[in-house]
């Protein structure tokens, strides 16, 4: 079958020929139908410090995906083969603490498809029955394959109450877009997002955001924003969905008393705050990774099945013996979700 494999420890990712994955007794084995490439997929692309230190080569990369179920391993039940599935890409231990008490999302055991073992930009993959989720009919095979970035926004951006509440989102990159039409769904009234780069905001406003506001500008302000919007006090909500230390210390200024900040971007180490704005103002900060099993799966399912729309976010598609034109466009940051074809 054929694979995108990150097969040397050097920039770019390259076609290969591997073998067909034989599914284990608790494995559904899937062939493969659309993937859609990720942020993480462009940093062992582009194999920074992180991904050294992190993906062994030689590694098939990729963990978002959808596709059919071919084979069902001997001890599995409530799969058959046709099955249309996507998965969960955090492999859990199944022994840990959290695990053991249903909050595998918390596993500090966690593996990750196409990161630390043999990912989805393959022909079939083979995963634990346990990390599959059904799709709805109702879904495309498009939208089942970006549903761990719709995770990612999803469970970021439900971490609180949203109903009438002022949400400010610093990233326009594909999860905070999707932010944005998740908010505006849950009844959000003001929904601004930020981000340096025209294009990503440009699709924020398709989605829904009630202003967009370009912070590497020099009429590109927060407050102004704010001001315009007549909201004196403050943003009651904060996603950060950026990872950018000056977005995260706008965010702590513009949020009102009593805020609630879910952070998914990964700052730097070395990044420093005003710690007097969470402290006198008493903002609650929760750090966000991967999506919750399942309760997220079935929320985003729900919500796309009652309107939510984020088809908009998916710019570019190719076969995928064009991968290198997806990668390319997906570095170029003038894309939202690049989908590849199997
Ligand atoms: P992305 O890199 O495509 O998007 C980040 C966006 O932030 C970009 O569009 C960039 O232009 C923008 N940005 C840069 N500087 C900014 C600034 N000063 N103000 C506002 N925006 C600025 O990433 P993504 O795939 O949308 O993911 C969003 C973030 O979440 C990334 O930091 C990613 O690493 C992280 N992430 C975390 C998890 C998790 O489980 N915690 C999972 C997936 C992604
Ligand atoms: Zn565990």
């Amino acid at each position: 079958m054929k694979v995108l494999s990150k097969a040397k420890p050097e920039t770019g990712i390259w076609m290969e020929e591997a073998d067909i994955p034989k599914p284990g007794h608790n494995d559904l084995l899937i062939q493969v139908k659309k993937t859609a490439i990720c942020g993480t997929d462009i940093h062992i692309y582009n194999w920074d410090e992180w991904s050294q230190k992190t993906v062994p080569t030689p590694m098939v990369i990729g963990h978002e995906f959808s596709g059919v179920i071919v084979e069902v391993g001997s001890e599995v039940e409530g799969y058959k083969v046709g099955d249309r599935v996507s998965a969960e890409g955090h492999i859990t231990c199944g022994y840990c603490r959290n695990c053991k008490a249903g909050k595998r999302h918390l596993c500090r055991n966690t593996e990750g498809i196409g990161v630390n073992r043999t990912g989805c930009f393959a022909e079939y993959i083979a995963v634990p029955a346990v990390n599959a989720f059904s799709i709805p009919s109702s879904i495309s095979d498009e939208t089942a394959s970006i549903m761990d970035p719709l995770g990612n926004a999803t469970h970021t951006a439900l971490s609180f109450d949203l109903v009438g509440e002022d949400v400010l989102i610093t990233g326009a990159g594909p999860i905070g877009i999707m932010a944005v039409a998740i908010a505006r769904h849950a009844g959000a009234r003001h929904v601004v997002i930020t981000d340096v780069n025209d294009y990503r905001l440009d699709l924020a406003k398709r989605m829904g955001a009630t202003r967009a506001v370009n912070v590497s500008k020099e009429n590109g302000s927060i407050f102004d924003a704010m001001a315009e919007l007549d909201m004196s006090e403050g943003f009651d909500v904060g996603l950060e969905m950026s990872g950018n230390p000056h977005a995260f210390r706008d965010m702590l200024e513009a949020l009102n008393f009593g805020g609630n900040i879910a952070l998914l971007g990964i700052q730097p180490p070395e990044t420093s705050i005003d710690w007097s704005q969470i402290i006198f103002k008493g903002l609650k900060l929760k750090g966000i990774y991967g999506r919750e099993m399942f309760e997220t799966w079935y929320k985003m399912t729900s919500m796309l099945q009652s309107g939510l729309d984020v088809s908009p976010v998916i710019t570019h598609r190719f076969g995928v013996d064009d991968f290198q034109k997806g990668f390319d466009v997906m570095r170029s940051g003038e894309s939202g979700k690049v989908i590849l074809e199997w």
